[in-house]
C-alpha cells in the first residue's frame, strides 16, 4: 500500500489495527473489482482508507455507510466518547467532518461515496451486487444483527464478508459482532477464509 496513504490511516481517529487495515486494503483490491466495496462504520475514516486504497487499485468504489452520530460506544459518558467530536450546535456526535478531511488527504475524494444515513435506510436503497461488505458499525447486538440482516445477501457471488472485532474470549470484548460471524457461518451460504487477529473474512459460495 501507498507509504502516504498509510500515513495518512495512521494518523486517523480509530480502533483499527494496521495488520487488520491491511487486509482490509488487500481483500478490497483482489475483490473491488467484482463490484463496489460497502463499509458499514467510517467513523472518521481509518478504515475507509485502507478500503479506499484498495478500490482504487482494483479501479472500483468504496461506499462510506454512517449516519455520523456515533454508534451507543461513542456517546457522551460511554466508554469511546471523544468530546472532540461532538457537535455542540446539534446537541449530537459529528464525524463526518472528519471521514471527509481524511479522505481528502488520502486523495480518495473520487474513490469513495459518502452515505450519509442509517446501515438499514441505506440497504432498502441498494440493489448493485457488491464485490465487498464491512460491517463495523454498532456494536450492540440488535445494531450488529440489522447490519448483517440487511447487507449479507447484496453480495454477489464470490465476494467477500468482513465482520470487524471478533473476540472469541468475552472477556475481551463485546459479542455481538461474533455472534453474526457464527450465524453467518451456521446459514451455510459461505466459506471461511483466514481470519486477521480480529477481523473476520468470509466468502459467498
Ligand atoms: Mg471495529
Amino acid at each position: 500500500m501507498d507509504s502516504q496513504l498509510l500515513a495518512v490511516a495512521r494518523a486517523c481517529k480509530g480502533y483499527l489495527d494496521e495488520a487488520e487495515g491491511l487486509r482490509l486494503y488487500e481483500l478490497a483490491r483482489e475483490y473491488g473489482r467484482r463490484g463496489p466495496v460497502v463499509e458499514i462504520g467510517s467513523y472518521c475514516g481509518k478504515s475507509s482508507v485502507y478500503l479506499g486504497a484498495g478500490a482504487q487499485a482494483a479501479r472500483g468504489m468504496l461506499v462510506c455507510v454512517d449516519h455520523h452520530r456515533g454508534s451507543e460506544e461513542h456517546q457522551p459518558g460511554e466508554q469511546y466518547h471523544d468530546p472532540e467530536l461532538f457537535d455542540a450546535d446539534a446537541g449530537r456526535m459529528d464525524t463526518l467532518r472528519e471521514l471527509r478531511k481524511t479522505l481528502r488527504l488520502a486523495g480518495l475524494e473520487d474513490t469513495a461515496a459518502l452515505l450519509v444515513t442509517s446501515s438499514v435506510s441505506a440497504a432498502r436503497l441498494w440493489s448493485t451486487p457488491l464485490g465487498m461488505v464491512f460491517i463495523d458499525g454498532g456494536h450492540s447486538f440488535p445494531a450488529a444483527h440489522a447490519d448483517y440482516d440487511s447487507w449479507h445477501g447484496k453480495l454477489a457471488q464470490g465476494g467477500v464478508l468482513a465482520i470487524h472485532d471478533l473476540f472469541p474470549n468475552p472477556a475481551e470484548g463485546g459479542q455481538a459482532p461474533i455472534e453474526i460471524y457464527r450465524k453467518a457461518i451456521a446459514s451455510g451460504l459461505f466459506e471461511q477464509l483466514p481470519t486477521t487477529k480480529t477481523l473476520g473474512v468470509l466468502r459467498r459460495k
